[in-house]
């Protein structure tokens, strides 16, 4: 197949042609040669449904994980053309952030690790907005990502199928994208929403905004498109092979629903059982439990989707009877077994009209998973503490995970070929082989070669940063890095402060011998997320003061990257040297980015929440600059009273950061974004308390340990602990995840 590829691509001719005609007929040149892998029929399959896909861009990796990425490479450069030109092809970004890289990264390692997994989900006509800045502000364009062609995706006229609402029928078109394999090569297969009436509208925008009833109803729209493309298909396969006996329905299906939305796929699954094959009720119930699996991503309530029962009725009548049958089996089952009231009350599938897929999916799924230890004792202990107690079989942990051949292998070519020099390629297919590195920790040539890998990255990503913003980094300084999606758990506003407390020791002569330090953020903010908004805003303002004011521009430098993405991340999480994982302990549930900084030798500058605390473990806490409250304290602080303005009153370089945002410092160009922020922080607004993130609480320490890694950074000890990072690092791997998937949750 390789050969044959090669062959095609040789024969393209190149002169004259675009940079997106070129992509399309190489691209086409693989697709013509490459086949599917058909699933064994006496196999278990999986399936991984979820309301995002983050691709990224598909061009490098493909050939990459072809084995073909440098033969390409030279074909083309004989040719005249640099393959580097691809980039200028738009990320496929049908996902917001970490929930959507993981289902990318899920797929990846299942066809690396040669496993039956697919990904099923939503061929979005609009990927997430594309970012931009007007004077700081954060504006969206739409993200017309098929502007270059799709030459990955297939169509699959032949097997659309139709979902029904009350008020429609919608044809529900799959294109399969191949995930590619060292031995087979996986579907991911997007549903694409066509047919009168404006069907298309519900695969046409990524999260459309919810802040109206036609909004909502729109998502659950989306949302069952999903489950019932996915449902449907499953269950006709299954028909066509065995029969109407579903019984051996669960030896042949799992279904793993990623986070709440695609949580109706169990409805689904027992209204076709119940409806179509009159199977009784209980027992599509129990084949139900036995095919699915809810992986839980956050306990953020506002994240956990409910739905109104008129909602229900009007757009799913079948549906919503379904979940009220199931509702009445669990009031039923509570009664029987003499649950006290307060469980119940916890567990409930409907509350006061409310239907909770959460709850739904905790009653039915014989498998609950949190995605890093702390987080899924956080899930038995508080949000599903009464399922917990009732069912602890079906709670297990899996620590989200990475894929190394794009986090590694494809943005950190260099460091790749350095342990390949090191321990030989074995790695490269079984990446628990990247720990032999750890003999080299002590070892000055290797972690001299590593230190000049770490430079040249920060080179590029500075060269990348100037293409993209126009703006020069500092040359040789520690580039300190948070970029995520703009959420007030995740703090970047913390980091705000703590870059203004900095900035006021530079001015005043404090910070004797500070090296030059950049400060890179990445995020988009919802578009009508008005403090997320405004904490862009912010941070843009003060890289306009710092970068105005010559008495400390050559050493102190803040940069908003725009339109963050897959991309950008390639470059950034290669080139920084601390990785700012700064999130409110107990509310980010693993992230993923803290890995692919980790992996590329970043140390972390975070608190113990979500994975981090699983990355100390691995790279060791010595290695890495952890601080602030940690859950107890943050949970004590919840309920004993948590003031932060005697904080205030005590912190002087705390509350002058804080009051540059209402003494006339910076200009929100009277939008009010500045003014909500602070009181946000010292009286409290919607429904939280005054600084509901304590963000108070944890800057002193985030601000010391900054000051820290600047003194540390460059010598010998701190490239020990950036190497150690790095080498520490295969746990976090996605092929760990997924084998613990297939063997605790699938049983493949
Ligand atoms: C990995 C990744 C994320 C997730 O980052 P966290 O720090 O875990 O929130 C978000 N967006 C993009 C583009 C990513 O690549």
């Amino acid at each position: 197949m390789k050969e044959r590829i090669l062959k095609n691509i040789a024969a393209i001719q190149t002169a004259g042609k675009s940079t997106a005609e070129l992509y399309n007929e190489i691209s086409s040149a693989v697709m013509r040669e490459i086949s599917f892998t058909a699933p064994a029929p006496d196999q278990k399959s999986a399936y991984y449904l979820s309301i995002e896909f983050l691709i990224g861009r598909m061009f490098y990796n493909n050939l990459l994980e072809l084995g073909i990425l440098d033969e390409v490479r030279d074909i083309l450069k004989e040719k005249g053309v640099n393959a580097a030109v691809f980039e200028e092809i738009e990320d496929a970004a049908l996902g917001n952030g970490g929930l959507g890289r993981l289902a990318a990264c899920f797929v990846d390692s299942a066809a690396g690790l040669d496993l039956p997994v697919y990904g099923r989900g939503i061929r979005y006509k609009y990927g997430l907005f594309k970012q931009k800045f007007e004077n700081g502000f954060q504006e969206e364009l739409p993200d017309d990502w098929q502007s270059f062609g799709d030459p990955w995706g297939v169509r699959r006229e032949n097997e659309a199928r139709i979902v029904k609402f009350a008020d429609a029928e919608v044809r529900a078109v799959p294109y399969d994208i191949p995930i590619i394999g060292k031995n087979r090569i996986n579907t991911l297969r997007l549903y694409q929403a066509e047919g009168s009436e404006g069907a298309e509208k519900i695969s046409e925008y990524l999260y459309p905004a919810d802040d109206t009833e036609e909004g909502k109803l729109l998502r659950l729209r989306q949302e069952y498109f999903l489950s019932a493309a996915s449902v449907g298909e499953l269950v006709d396969a299954y028909v066509a092979v065995h029969g109407t006996d579903f019984s051996a329905f669960p030896a042949f299906n799992a279904v793993q629903l990623n986070d709440t939305h695609p949580v109706l796929a169990i409805a689904e699954f027992i209204r076709i059982l119940t409806g179509s094959y009159g199977v009784p009720f209980a027992k599509a119930v129990r084949l139900a439990g036995k095919t699915f699996g809810y992986t839980n991503h956050t306990i953020l309530p506002e994240a956990l989707e409910c739905w109104p029962q008129e909602y229900l009725k009007k757009l799913l009548p079948e549906i919503y009877a379904v979940l009220k049958k199931l509702d009445e089996r669990q009031r039923r089952e509570f009664r029987r077994k003499a649950v006290l009231e307060e469980d119940a009350a916890a567990m409930r599938i409907a509350k006061n009209g409310i239907f909770s897929m959460a709850n739904t999916a905790v009653y039915v799924a014989h498998r609950v998973n949190g995605v890093a230890k702390i987080h899924s004792a956080i899930l038995k202990d508080s949000l599903f503490r009464a399922a917990y107690l009732y069912t602890p079989e079906k709670f297990v942990n899996v620590t989200n995970g990475i894929t190394q051949r794009r986090w590694l292998m494809l943005c950190n070519e260099e460091l790749s070929a350095l342990i390949d020099s090191k321990i030989g390629t074995g790695w490269r297919g079984d990446i628990g082989l990247l720990s032999e590195m750890k003999k080299f920790r002590k070892e000055d040539t290797v972690l001299a070669e590593f230190a000049q890998i770490k430079s040249k990255k920060k080179e590029q990503l500075a060269e990348y940063v100037y293409r993209k913003e126009g703006i020069r980094l500092l040359p040789d300084a520690i580039v300190y890095a948070q970029v995520k999606r703009l959420h007030e758990y995740k703090r970047q506003l913390m980091t705000a402060f703590a870059i203004l407390e900095i900035y006021e020791k530079l001015k005043s002569g404090e910070l004797a011998g500070f090296k030059p330090t950049v400060f890179l953020f990445g995020a988009k903010s919802a578009p009508a997320y008005f403090r997320a908004k405004g904490i862009i805003k912010f941070i843009n303002e003060i890289a306009k003061k710092i970068a105005g004011d010559e008495s400390v521009n050559k050493k102190l430098q803040v940069v908003f990257v725009t339109d963050y993405n897959v991309s950008y991340a390639e470059k950034i999480v290669a080139g920084a040297d601390v990785s700012l994982q700064v999130s409110t302990a107990g509310l980010e549930a693993s992230g993923t980015g803290n890995m692919k900084f980790m992996m590329n030798g970043a140390v972390t500058c975070g608190t113990m929440d979500g994975a981090n605390i699983e990355i100390v473990e691995q790279a060791g806490r010595e290695n890495n600059y952890i601080f602030g409250a940690e859950v107890d304290e943050i949970d004590s602080l919840r309920r004993n009273g948590y003031d932060p303005n005697a904080i205030l009153a005590q912190d002087g370089a705390a509350r002058r950061a804080i009051e540059t945002l209402v003494d006339g410092t910076f200009d929100d160009g009277g939008r009010g974004y500045f003014r909500e922020l602070y009181d946000s922080l010292t009286v409290g607004a919607s429904w939280h308390k005054p600084d509901h993130y304590f963000i108070l609480r944890d800057l002193p320490d985030y601000v010391e340990k900054l000051l820290l890694i600047n003194r540390e950074a460059g010598t010998h000890e701190f490239t020990q602990k950036q190497f150690a990072n790095a080498v520490s690092s295969a746990y976090f791997s996605s092929d760990r995840s997924i084998r613990e998937y297939a063997e605790n949750i699938w049983e493949l």
